[in-house]
């Protein structure tokens, strides 16, 4: 069923620390051969086997209306044949920074970069900058890309792989990272009042994704906000998968809180290698050349990234009934799987925000790193495997969120339910 990925895997090794070129890829939580993929579209994803899949990853995200979208599509191959570089600016980096600045609030300046890790290692650089200050606070099992400073309990692949401290990462860099709980306010005001005056800023995904998904318990973003106003703290909303997901303003809109810096990612790209971070005029200004905090990029504002992302951001912008539609299509997904996981027995947790969400196999709330931790990965390893053989591509890690395309119909959703009632009765024998 797998040959041919087999394959291209045996020789990937060769050649390719590990087969892949991003850890979580290598299925290595999950065991088993990565699935190597051929063409996507829509909803579907097809592999060299020729398998056809259910994509629940999405490229991770932005795939928020399905794969291979067609006017995306058109877009790159029509600026594809004015150049696929300039290194110099053009008018299309203004209309995609006007239409995210009228789409996202509180920001009123954006910068491009080339992918979420810039964004965090730029925002968090700005933030320090901008405050003269060095420590940061992060949250245990939230992922900031791979820039030194974050790798401090990190979720994603580093939660996945297990791997506790990070060699590379030096000891100094590492000590002005502070960590605390995820929806653990007091910790945060503890770490604040033993580095008063120390601290640049708190840098959250405001839904977490990299820890499987966990939700902003009431009053935890509001506590922080109000803690970084009190303390002249930067406030970071790392936005690279809530960011256009969620909804037209990312967690800011949905959940009415208010970033001082937002971080966003592959989403503005609409798939191409594109992030970037913005915030208000006072702030951004410091960042060279206005200021002096600098960050540059060769291929930053790539003009097939930024047509690609102008494409899918305006279809967003234009087309709002996209996010009751994402929605309530993941309701169903959400309650299909529970009355299959329940009807099977199966003690278990489904958090989900939007079109973001994650299974995990215990009877307890999933609300940090710590209860994502506890629940039995083992089972959601055979679980993933029974999925994959019934044509569903989930995330191969418990760490990860599911994220859902526009491209989904129902009938896709019914047949991921009955694939799900399918595999527990599989797995149970
Ligand atoms: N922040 C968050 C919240 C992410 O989920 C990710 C990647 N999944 C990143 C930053 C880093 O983005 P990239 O992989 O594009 O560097």
């Amino acid at each position: 069923m797998f040959t041919n990925s087999q394959t291209l895997f045996d020789k990937a090794r060769q050649f390719i620390p590990g087969g892949v070129n991003s850890p979580v890829r290598a299925f290595k939580s999950v065991g088993g051969t990565p699935i190597f993929m051929q063409s996507a579209k829509g909803a579907y994803m097809y592999d060299v086997d020729g398998n056809r899949y259910i994509d629940y990853i999405n490229s991770w995200g932005p795939m928020v209306l399905g794969h291979a979208y067609e006017p995306v599509v058109k877009a790159i191959q029509e600026y594809a044949t004015y150049s696929t570089s300039f290194g110099a600016p053009t008018e299309l980096e203004i209309k995609v920074a006007e239409l995210i600045v009228s789409m996202v609030p509180n920001i009123e300046m954006v910068r491009m970069v080339n992918s979420g890790t810039e964004a965090c290692m730029s925002a968090l650089r700005l933030a320090r900058g901008y405050t003269g200050r060095n420590k940061f606070i992060k949250f245990e099992g939230c992922y900031h890309g791979h820039a030194d400073s974050f790798l401090v309990s990190a979720g994603s692949g580093v939660a996945t792989l297990g791997i506790q401290t990070v060699p590379g990462v030096t000891a100094s860099v590492a000590d002005d990272t502070l960590t605390a709980p995820y929806n653990n306010l007091l910790a945060v005001e503890q770490l604040v009042a033993d580095n008063k005056d120390q601290i640049a800023a708190i840098i959250i995904e405001p839904v977490a994704g990299n820890m499987g998904c966990i939700l902003p318990q009431p009053g935890f973003l509001e506590g922080l906000r109000k803690i970084c106003d009190e303390n002249g703290i930067v406030f970071i909303l790392d936005e690279v998968m809530t960011g256009f997901r969620l909804a037209k303003g990312g967690a800011q809109e949905l959940l009415n809180i208010k970033a001082d810096l937002v971080t966003f990612g592959k989403i503005i790209g609409g798939g191409m290698p594109v992030g970037a971070f913005a915030g208000k005029k006072e702030i951004m200004e410091h960042i060279a050349p206005a200021g002096k905090v600098y960050q540059a990029g060769t291929l930053s504002g790539n003009p097939i990234a930024m047509i690609a992302g102008y494409t899918m951001l305006k279809t967003l912008n234009d087309h709002p009934q996209i996010y009751t539609q994402l929605e309530e299509k993941t309701n169903q997904l959400v309650t299909g799987l529970k009355e299959a996981l329940g009807a099977a027995g199966v003690v278990h947790r489904i958090n989900q925000m939007s079109s973001m969400m994650s299974v995990h196999f215990t009877e307890y709330p999933i609300t940090d790193f710590s209860s994502a931790s506890s629940a039995n990965n083992e089972l959601f390893k055979r679980f993933f495997h029974a999925m994959l053989e019934r044509g569903v591509y989930l995330p191969p890690s418990a760490f990860e969120t599911w994220f859902v395309s526009n491209a989904i119909t129902t009938e896709d959703i019914e047949a991921t339910i009955s694939a799900a009632k399918a595999s527990m009765v599989a797995i149970q024998q």
